[in-house]
């Protein structure tokens, strides 16, 4: 065997036997941070600008020891850390990390592979392969889908709504892009007023303007509604449009409602219009089987994305991307230059698939954490959320100051404090909003707001790996003390 003398290695980088030290260190640092999370505060006390003046504006021109380097993190890093892994933190959608998630972070920068092509790392490569299988077979996702990972949602979204564009593979964009053409129908893409902001920057991104996107307005519990899809797809070919791609979402961002995905298929496959489904967050649910239901439909769509970065205990990033229609997607991508050309083949090269060249092996992370917690495990994780956030709703239905401002397909609540029965909006909006700021001042709890058909609601969502029954159940006495300083 060849090994790399350790004098080299020293000169080069950090001696075996500081690594060793500092390696123990962190481990041990980041035991003690999991067990001592709850007495952070979820959301630092800091301004704006804190981090910057606390830090030489110019870097050393001499190293510097690890452990100098060490107590900056701990002095002034941490303390202006929002804490995702909280058990208070119920804002936005969650992530924790996992162990097996953080390992396999670790292992990913030590070997360091870049998977751009099969050949820059075979593992890589057949890795997403197999594990984006097992999570189609965990969700139930039909076997016709070919799955990649990306990065985020946002960039998840943003390759469907490409391959959407090159699907109309006569339209020619590829070749001759957009501007000045006057042969070309103003392309139009379908979504509920409650889709993601994604959808809005990809449109922009791809250069189709603001314009090329029509809101389909929902129903009272707040999913698009199909009728209406249809009408607006017929106004446009009227106007001279060409409906080219429509996005459903299950579990949209502020109520985590769910679109008639079934219902919407049926328009989009009649109309030849590229279905894609967002998943983000709530597509986690569907691993237990008393929800499956919500992919309900699915299996008629073009594409699907899903986030195990957000309820699947996977530290950020990571997004599993799926589509019925691969060669589409790579009709879309593909261009390799003479620098890039192998001879592998029948091997798949990712990059073919998506804007980026370079790719982290992200997949490694996933794989560590479906065979570490197991199927069952996930979903018994999963299904602990659903009855923490019942015991929530319960909490705010039985007690006559606050309002249910939507229903509760998952595990995330909308409601508001409503003490007097008041129907005027800006007076509740006003309400509202001091009582956010006073409870997320406390640092022992995050919750967020939102709208929703132009009321301010708050949102508490539940899906932190560490987060038990008392959090929640303090978490609402700490709100429920909070509003009424504000009602006396
Ligand atoms: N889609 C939905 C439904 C979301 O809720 C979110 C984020 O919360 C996104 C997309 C964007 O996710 P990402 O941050 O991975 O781009």
């Amino acid at each position: 065997m060849n090994f790399i003398r350790d004098d080299l290695i020293a000169k080069a980088d950090m001696p075996d036997e500081e690594f060793r030290k500092i390696g123990y260190k962190l481990i041990d640092w980041i035991i003690e941070y999991r067990n001592a999370l709850g007495n952070y505060p979820v959301v630092p006390d800091v301004q704006p600008g804190d981090v910057i003046d606390s830090l030489p504006a110019s870097p050393p021109h001499k190293g510097e020891s690890f452990e100098e380097i060490l107590i900056d993190f701990r002095e002034r890093i941490v303390p202006a850390v929002t804490h995702w892994n909280h058990p208070g933190f119920f804002a936005y959608f969650n992530s924790t990390s996992s162990a097996p998630g953080i390992f396999a972070e670790l292992l990913c920068a030590a070997m360091n592979v870049n998977g751009m092509l099969w050949k820059t790392g075979p593992a890589v490569t057949e890795l997403e392969t197999v594990t984006l299988n097992w999570l189609k077979q965990m969700l139930g996702l039909d076997n016709s889908f070919w799955g990649i990972i990306y990065d985020t949602a946002s960039t998840s979204s943003l390759h469907a709504i490409a391959a959407a564009r090159e699907y109309h593979a006569g339209l020619m964009i590829r070749e001759k892009g957009m501007p000045g053409r006057n042969d070309l129908k103003r392309l139009r893409l379908y979504c509920s007023e409650e889709a993601h902001s994604s959808i809005d920057k990809a449109v922009i991104t791809l250069g189709l303007g603001l314009e090329g996107i029509r809101k389909i307005p929902s129903d009272s519990q707040l999913r698009m509604i199909p009728s209406e899809l249809e009408n607006a797809i017929d106004d446009d070919k009227r106007k001279g449009f060409l409906p080219f791609c429509a996005v459903a979402t299950i579990g949209t961002t502020s109520a985590t409602s769910i679109d008639p995905v079934e219902e919407i298929a049926a328009i989009c496959n009649k109309e030849n219009i590229w279905l894609h489904v967002d998943a983000a967050h709530a597509g986690t649910a569907a691993i237990l089987p008393e929800m499956r239901w919500i992919m309900s439909g699915v299996e008629k769509a073009d594409s699907f994305v899903i986030n195990p970065h957000k309820w699947m205990f996977t530290p950020v990033d990571l997004s599993a991307f799926y589509t019925r229609k691969p060669e589409v997607l790579k009709r879309a991508f593909s261009l390799v230059p003479e620098y890039l050309k192998t001879q592998t083949g029948k091997a798949e090269n990712l990059m073919d698939y998506g804007m980026q060249l370079g790719r982290r092996f992200r997949a490694l992370k996933l794989w560590f954490i479906i065979r570490y917690f197991g199927v069952d495990g996930l979903a018994a994780r999963i299904r602990e959320h659903f009855r923490l956030a019942k015991i929530f709703k319960e909490m705010i239905e039985s007690d006559s100051k606050f309002e249910l401002m939507a229903p509760m397909p998952f595990t995330t609540i909308c409601f508001r404090f409503n003490p007097a029965k008041s129907e005027v909006e800006a007076h509740l909006e006003k309400l509202n909003n001091t009582l956010l700021n006073k409870i997320n001042t406390s640092g022992k709890i995050f919750i967020s707001h939102t709208r929703l058909k132009s009321k301010f609601v708050l949102r508490f969502s539940v899906s932190g790996l560490f987060t038990g029954e008392e959090d929640v159940k303090n978490a609402f006495g700490l709100i429920k003390g909070k509003a009424n300083e504000l009602s006396q």
